[in-house]
């Protein structure tokens, strides 16, 4: 059975997102009918301000507020390390994780032919610029360790190679310390630092 209408937009509003089924969606829309709507009217402005508050960083596409995300802002970072994410999840999980000093590149997704992702939808030629430029000293390739990741990796590697950057650049794959087919987003910051200390040459 359908609900009445303003709580069945809630409902189909709410199944439309990630991880949320039929049941979660009534549940959750049934909910905020008890909240008082002075809480309702700050959720509602909350999400209206999510896009138009936020911006892309200009040099490593993380989520920020001003041109520059705060880690590309941070002078105690060492600009010469880049640790390429496929989002900014990932790089939240690197940063609780507490033990990085380099700066990020988002790529804002995974290689997935299957999917119609290719190389030229994420931000792969930005960041083959950023390596132009000579002041990067070492990539840590930070993609997920599964299929897509590993194909990311992989296509990284070989355009730095057509471009005459893998001698000046030193190539690192996170790995030991984080299982295969594990999700960065989710690792707890012990795992996420074994694997970046593990980190090896490509
Ligand atoms: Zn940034």
């Amino acid at each position: 059975m359908r609900s009445i209408r303003p709580v069945q937009k809630v409902i189909d509003a709410f199944e439309a997102l990630p991880g949320i089924g039929p049941k979660s969606a009534a549940r959750l829309a049934y909910y905020l009918l008890n909240v008082p709507q002075e809480k309702l009217s700050k959720f509602s402005e909350a999400l209206i301000r999510l896009k138009k508050d936020t911006k892309l960083c200009s040099l490593c596409f993380n989520v920020g507020e001003e041109e520059f995300c705060p880690v590309c802002q941070d002078e105690s970072r060492d600009k010469s390390q880049v640790c390429v994410v496929e989002t900014s999840l990932d790089l939240l999980a690197f940063e609780r994780a507490d033990g990085y000093k380099g700066i990020y590149h988002v790529l804002g997704g995974a290689v997935a032919p299957l999917s119609g992702i290719g190389p030229n939808d994420l931000r792969i030629p930005q960041l083959m610029a950023r390596l132009k430029t000579g002041e990067i000293k070492e990539l840590i390739l930070a993609t997920n360790p599964n299929m897509e990741g590993e194909a990311t990796a992989m296509y990284i590697t070989e355009r730095m190679k057509e471009m005459g950057l893998r001698d000046t650049v030193k190539v690192t794959r996170i790995g030991r310390g984080l299982p295969t087919g594990a999700d960065i987003e989710y690792a707890d910051g012990q795992t996420l630092t074994r694997a970046l200390e593990g980190r090896g040459e490509m």
